[in-house]
């Protein structure tokens, strides 16, 4: 079977990996508990339930135009009038299968074979991946657990060079949960506009930030810049609907329409049922994402304290639901790096967690706390015990 050489530089998903030595441990009636859980552990809000299930029930069941439904663009322009004060329209928005999609079909209508794009690492695990499928060029920009994580201008600038054409900026960060300010984005936004480099803004776990910090959003921004930003979101996170593949892209219209001949051409319009339920999403109550947030709150701050209690180094996180303590100084010589620390911890006590090598930073190992308290409890004990012997 000859491949092509495209597919040949892509890594396998470390993810992946990790789930299935676990499986393969399950099978052999061994109990394992997953920490590398990257969806939210509540079902999906039962009156969006409810609207899928009229629009089946109704016969919405047919091919609906490319880019989305016109009143769940509207309704994705209206998201970030509500919530963010930005001014949009549906003809800005795309409806694509994931933040996932929506990315590559970003990155597929913006970078030329060669074109640099600038990754800030620690870096949500498809990135680089999928800039590879464009041919171009990921340059990965090293960050600090000091500094949470984040990237400066000065770190941006000294990986910029002629070639730079996009940067992607997530925030609140998978795999380290840390968020920009308001300030923050603004500086490096200006800085992007200052040199032409064109932002990919991930926000799709924008409305899981706790408090006293606040959402930051680049969506102000794109509206007074629209040819220099694009805006990510999804409901897959912060609405509980990993499974129903919703998530945008507010852009310029020529970008758009750049868009939405890649979509119209690999996977049409996303489930026509899906785009009914996200409107009544979109424009309902978000009360449940409050309530989601309490819990969230709760494990992130007994979880830091478990994992800071073993001396480890880990910037207090914002947002999302991970925590990405570096832990190399319990690195050993049979478990030298963090996939073979994994494995350790998997099979040692039973605990299945993300590798930071994944996500840029080898130093580290991903957790999830996306799962019930007591099971948090239990597995960080147990990971305790393998890490420090205690
Ligand atoms: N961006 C980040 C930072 C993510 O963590 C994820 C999912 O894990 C995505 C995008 C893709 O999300 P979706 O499930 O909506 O495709």
């Amino acid at each position: 079977m000859r491949i092509s050489e495209r597919l040949a530089r892509i890594k396998p998903s470390a993810t992946l990996a990790v789930n299935a030595k676990a499986q393969e441990l399950r099978a052999q009636g061994k109990e394992i508990i997953s920490l590398a859980v990257g969806q939210p552990d509540f079902g999906t809000p039962k009156h969006v339930v409810e609207a899928a299930k009229a629009a089946l029930n109704g016969g919405f069941t047919r091919y609906t135009p490319v880019p989305g439904i016109p009143e769940l663009r509207d309704a994705v322009a209206g998201y970030y009038g509500r919530f963010y004060g930005a001014k949009a329209t549906g003809d800005n928005a795309i409806i694509s299968n994931g933040g996932k999609q929506v990315l590559y079909n970003l990155l597929m209508a913006l970078v030329n074979p060669g074109d640099e794009v600038l990754v800030p690492a620690p870096y949500w695990v498809s990135y680089p991946a999928m800039v590879q499928l464009t041919e171009g060029v990921a340059v990965i920009v090293p960050t600090n657990p000091e500094n949470n994580f984040l990237v400066s201008v000065a770190d941006l600038e000294k990986h910029r060079t002629a070639k730079t054409r996009v940067l992607i900026l997530n925030s609140p960060s998978n795999p380290t949960g840390c968020c920009y300010t308001q300030a923050q984005l603004d500086e490096i936004a200006e800085w992007a506009l200052a040199n032409d480099v064109f932002i990919i803004s991930d926000e799709v776990y924008d409305r899981l930030v706790y408090a006293p910090a606040e959402p930051a959003t680049l969506s102000r921004f794109y509206e007074v810049h629209p040819g220099h930003c694009a805006i990510v979101g999804a409901l897959s996170k912060s609405f509980c609907m990993t499974g129903w593949r919703m998530g945008w892209a507010l852009a310029h219209e020529d970008l758009v329409k750049a868009m939405i001949k890649i979509q119209g051409q690999s996977t049409s319009n996303v489930s026509s049922f899906s785009q009914k339920a996200a409107v009544v999403a979109l424009e309902g109550s978000w009360d449940i994402v409050e309530e989601m947030k309490v819990s969230f709150v709760r494990r992130r701050d007994f979880a830091y304290d478990i994992i800071t209690g073993w001396g480890a180094v880990c910037p207090k996180p914002d947002g999302a639901f991970y925590l990405f303590p570096v832990l190399d100084k319990f690195f050993t010589k049979d478990a030298p790096d963090s996939a073979a620390m994994c494995t350790k911890i998997l099979e040692e006590a039973g605990v299945a967690l993300v590798p930071g090598s994944a996500f840029g930073d080898d130093r580290c190992i991903r957790f999830s706390y996306a799962v019930d308290d007591e099971v948090l409890r239990d597995a960080l004990t147990r990971v305790g015990r393998v890490l420090t012997g205690k």
